[in-house]
């Protein structure tokens, strides 16, 4: 695929972790080397939707987020690396497309049903930004005029959503010129979301998840406390790595981590496992070996990252500078296209 350009950002809640990188960053660190053009946002705003009430650990959480995006290997000089409420043209374009899209269309985004029920959500009472925050996406990718969105396949209805704001914008307004806007592609991650070591989805806040700068002492403990299969009590029982729904068995989460972290060797060890003749305890040592050699490096340019927190800011900030660049000749064309006021004295 030819290199386009990329728009994938993260509501800042400070460090990150093992799901993190495999859901996202290191599918950006790879765009990044491939040559595409990488915006990275800190969604600051999108943050509000939901946690409108306590802001005062947004910006060191910002922080310690982008701190893991530089330790992950998210290069400055190639990635774009900003703020989103930090680039006012996010509201404006948010704004102007908030009349291209239905009330309707809106309240049938699986997401927003998801959090409804998850976040035990009143229908009724859930704020008008939080309604909207799948068109103030949309601003977000197409203010960028990013060709691709990578995603996991829950948040492709919020591409194709962006597609059709896309599509109806350039219906519009675009009749005698060039189309402001193109129609971006969702591009899925490759590796599914990884679970927690409780066998449940990784998250903080449910306490079962493995920072991207664990210690190689706090990976033997997080991987010694994996869930493995409870029917393989002695060390030569037949094991399973796989789910089994005749038990609800949902797969071991250690043979899940070796498919992604030691995926020439998961083969062999479901094979020795399912036979007898692989034992829990040492898969586990072999498994925190390879996880703490995979995150050495991480650890290490987190560690050079964390000690310059001036270096950082630079970054955010240099970001920022080149977002709003990109962001205000994309308003130009926007107002052009609608018959809006001029922008001649917008800076450029
Ligand atoms: S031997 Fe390994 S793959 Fe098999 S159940 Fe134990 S930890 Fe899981």
């Amino acid at each position: 695929m030819k290199p386009g350009r990329i728009l994938s950002g993260m509501r800042p809640t400070g460090r990150l972790h093992l799901g993190n990188w495999v859901g996202a960053l290191e599918n950006w660190v790879r765009l990044q080397n491939e040559g595409w053009s990488n915006y990275h946002m800190v969604a600051d705003w999108h943050m509000l939707t939901t946690g409108h009430d306590d802001t005062s650990r947004l910006q060191s959480d910002t922080h310690e987020m982008v701190v893991d995006w530089l330790a992950a290997g998210l290069d400055p000089e190639k990635s774009v690396i900003f703020v989103q409420s930090a680039v006012k043209e996010h509201a404006e374009l948010h704004l102007l497309f908030s009349m291209l899209v239905s009330k309707a269309r809106l309240e049938r985004i699986p997401t927003l049903k998801e959090q409804i029920r998850d976040l035990h959500l009143d229908e009724q009472t859930i704020s008008y930004g939080h309604l909207g925050y799948s068109v103030l996406q949309a601003a977000d990718i197409l203010l960028y005029r990013a060709t691709h969105v990578p995603v996991g396949e829950d948040q492709v209805p919020h591409v194709e959503l962006t597609r059709e704001i896309a599509r109806r914008f350039n219906h519009l307004y675009c009749r005698n010129r060039a189309p402001v806007f193109p129609e971006p592609e969702a591009m899925l991650t490759r590796f599914p979301r990884l679970r927690g070591n409780d066998g449940q989805r990784m998250s903080k806040s449910a306490g079962n998840a493995l920072m991207l700068a664990a210690t190689p002492d706090e990976i033997a403990v997080y991987v010694k406390g994996a869930y493995t299969d409870p029917k393989k009590i002695r060390a030569n029982d037949p094991g399973r790595p796989e789910a089994d729904p005749s038990d609800g068995h949902p797969g071991c989460v250690v043979w899940e981590y070796h498919r992604k972290f030691t995926p020439s060797e998961a083969e062999t060890i479901a094979r020795k496992c399912r036979a007898g003749e692989l034992a829990c305890v040492p898969d586990k040592q072999h498994l925190t070996r390879s996880l703490a050699d995979a995150l050495a490096p991480i650890r290490e340019r987190r560690a050079r990252w964390a000690d310059d927190p001036d270096a950082v800011r630079e970054v955010i900030a240099d970001g920022n500078r080149r977002a709003r660049a990109v962001a205000e000749r994309t308003m130009d064309e926007v107002r052009g296209a609608m018959g809006l006021a001029s922008t001649a004295e917008v800076p450029r």
